[in-house]
């Protein structure tokens, strides 16, 4: 079959941390390994098992802002009292080669990309949590905060779900697997739009021709 040469996509995955966002990230990841993972910059420490370069590019309050003033972020963020960030290079990179990439990035982020130069390009989908009671125990399950950093990142989720309606899309994650073939569901029909395959007039041209080859 032709393969019909596409734009890429940002595909902006937020939510409130527990709602499942980074194990959706990491299953659609698998699904369709053509997908680059936009690795963030960030101030905060690595967690047990973090590898720098792979979660995040760890950095310092000082080299992260140099970044920013070199131009080098797409966007960035104050999250938890740390910087996040996205590096702008691998990014284009990526589009040139008409590659989608995946951000895993909050609220504030989605809203710097979307209202940039590359905001067409944009499809946002919001994970949302079941119940406050699910998101919390989600956070618990991690044993990796403490006390004071689960509410936090509790205060944090009532703010971050608050900024759901600037969307294209939602999920309620009541159920993984569902929410994933939802995922799945979404960046199909997205990649088909015909606004975002250029390749399609000449596709079309070749038909054409063959009609009058007949
Ligand atoms: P965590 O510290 O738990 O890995 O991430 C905390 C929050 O920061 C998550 O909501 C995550 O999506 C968000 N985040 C991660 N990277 C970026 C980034 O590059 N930019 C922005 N704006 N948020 C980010």
């Amino acid at each position: 079959m032709t393969e019909i040469q596409r734009r890429g996509l940002l595909i902006i995955l937020s939510s409130p941390s527990g709602a499942g966002k980074s194990t959706l990230a990491k299953r659609l990841m698998a699904w369709d390994p053509s997908l680059k993972f936009s690795v963030s910059a960030t101030t905060r420490k690595p967690r047990p098992g973090e590898t720098d370069g792979v979660e995040y590019f760890f950095r310092t309050k000082d080299d992260f802002e140099a970044m920013v003033t070199a131009g080098e972020m797409l966007e960035h963020a104050e999250v938890f009292g740390n910087y996040y960030g996205t590096p702008k290079g691998p990014v284009e990179v990526a589009m040139r080669e008409g590659r989608d990439t995946l951000f895993d990035i909050d609220w504030q982020g989605g809203q710097q990309i979307r209202r940039s130069s590359l905001g067409k390009d944009v499809v946002s989908i919001f994970i949302l949590p079941p119940s406050i009671a699910d998101l919390e125990q989600r956070l618990r399950g991690r044993a990796q905060d403490s006390e004071e950093v689960i509410a936090g990142r509790m205060a944090k989720s009532r703010d971050e779900i608050s900024h759901w309606a600037e969307y294209d899309y939602v999920i309620i994650n009541r159920d993984i697997d569902a929410a994933e073939a939802e995922l799945k569901t979404i960046l199909e029909a997205e990649r088909a739009r015909a606004d975002r395959q250029p390749g399609l007039n000449d596709f079309v041209r070749g038909l054409n021709k063959e009609f009058e080859a007949r």
